[in-house]
């Protein structure tokens, strides 16, 4: 079998071997730096991916602080995104009354952390207990599709209300889900779920899955802090071979034991400095969605029409993606007419008009320097861009990671 480096040899030994061809010489070198750059690039670091889900925002306490920010702040400050798994009836409860959750949590969106939906209010409809929600473990009975829907429907409005957000991700409460909650889910628009199970992989339909890692902070003492973060560095290697991504787990830092002297803070700070020293530029730390886009890169609403219909524009994958600061579009539209490529936040508000234009059939590619239409440069997280020809619209996602 001959290799592509074989290919690539032969291919280049030929052109240069032709024999009167001026520049010889220059254009020998030239090769020769790109079988170098093409040989580098085999090498490239695959990108590991380090995701921080802290579930059950926010307990029934009233031990201080009772903030997310200062959590927030130690994983922000190095370059990290916490995932919060939202429990939507805590920010209606009277515990939260002063409003200070819903500020905070909204704070933390705009600042590129996830809000994940995380069931509703963790009370089994049909036994009443509180350790799960959608499927009832205690009886081990389903509940109907319009019940899960219900949950799912109430908790998203909750959070529509409060925080202006709609989750694209769900943590199912006790880690209890069943396939009526998976298509409750994608009837949502929700298409990731982090869950038991297969550990990243499309779980149903088109519901991807990033299953959790381990939990070492549920009860953090002084005396198992360093055993803590050995055993939780080794077992991050391990996964970060085997799967390209880790998802640590943590519950609420405000009813944990460490919370209170800032022991759970410190360490996911120390685990954090770990990471970067050992993996320097292949880490990145993601949110549950963004890591789900990495590995599961998919068209928003592209249909199979697309392929089979001539007459409807395609939009390719931009590159690089991730990409920071600038990635490049293209496109192709078969027929002649007004076209516009539009960004827009994951939120739905327009970035930048890239091309407004009437143009003729045909492929077509620009570039964006990350920038909105006042010339600012944007924030890391994920983006759509919008191609539109008459009535036909396809939409690509896009990851700028900074
Ligand atoms: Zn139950
Ligand atoms: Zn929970």
């Amino acid at each position: 079998m001959i290799t592509q480096h074989e290919q690539l040899t032969n291919h280049i030994t030929r052109f240069v071997k032709y024999p009167g061809f001026p520049g010889q010489n220059y254009l020998k070198h030239l090769l020769f730096l790109l079988v170098i750059f093409s040989y580098s690039s085999l090498f490239a670091v695959e990108k590991f991916y380090f995701i921080i889900r802290v579930d059950d925002i926010q307990s029934r306490t009233n031990w201080e602080p009772r903030r997310i920010t200062d959590f927030q702040e130690a994983v922000e400050s190095r370059g990290g995104k916490v995932s919060w798994a939202v429990i939507p009836h805590r920010l209606i409860e009277t515990q939260n009354s002063d409003g200070q959750l819903i500020r905070d949590l909204k704070a933390s969106a705009s600042r590129g952390h996830e809000i994940v939906l995380h069931g509703y209010n963790h009370i089994c409809p049909t036994c009443g207990q509180s350790g799960h929600e959608m499927y009832c473990s205690s009886t081990a009975t389903h509940h109907s599709y319009e019940k899960q829907a219900e949950m799912i429907r109430q908790g998203m409005d909750i959070l529509w209300d409060s925080l202006q957000v709609i989750p694209r991700s769900f943590v199912p409460p006790g880690h209890k889900a069943d396939t009526t909650t998976f298509r409750v889910l994608l009837d949502h628009d929700i298409d990731v779920i982090s869950t038991i199970g297969s550990t990243r992989d499309t779980i149903y339909e088109k519901l991807y899955n990033l299953a959790p890692n381990s939990e070492y902070t549920w009860t953090l003492s002084e005396s198992d802090y360093m055993s803590k973060l050995q055993s939780a560095l080794s077992d991050i290697e391990s996964m970060r071979q085997s799967q390209g991504y880790y998802c640590l787990l943590l519950h609420d830092p405000f009813i944990r034991q460490g919370y209170e002297n800032g022991r759970v803070i410190a360490w996911t700070a120390e685990l954090m400095d770990s990471l970067m020293n050992r993996y320097g530029r292949g880490l990145a730390f993601v949110t549950l969605s963004e890591a789900a886009e990495m590995f599961n890169p998919s068209p928003v609403n592209v249909e199979h029409a697309e392929y089979s219909n001539p007459r409807t524009p395609v939009l390719h994958p931009n590159f690089p993606n991730p990409f920071n600061p600038s990635t490049s579009l293209s496109y192709s539209i078969p027929q002649d007419g007004h076209t516009t490529l539009t960004i827009f936040d994951i939120s739905g508000k327009p970035v930048i008009r890239l091309m407004d234009t009437y143009q003729a059939a045909g492929n077509y590619s620009l570039h964006w320097d990350g920038t909105s239409a006042d010339g600012q440069l944007v924030s890391s997280g994920v983006y759509l861009f919008v191609l539109r020809q008459a009535d036909k619209t396809v939409t690509r996602k896009m990851i700028l990671m900074k």
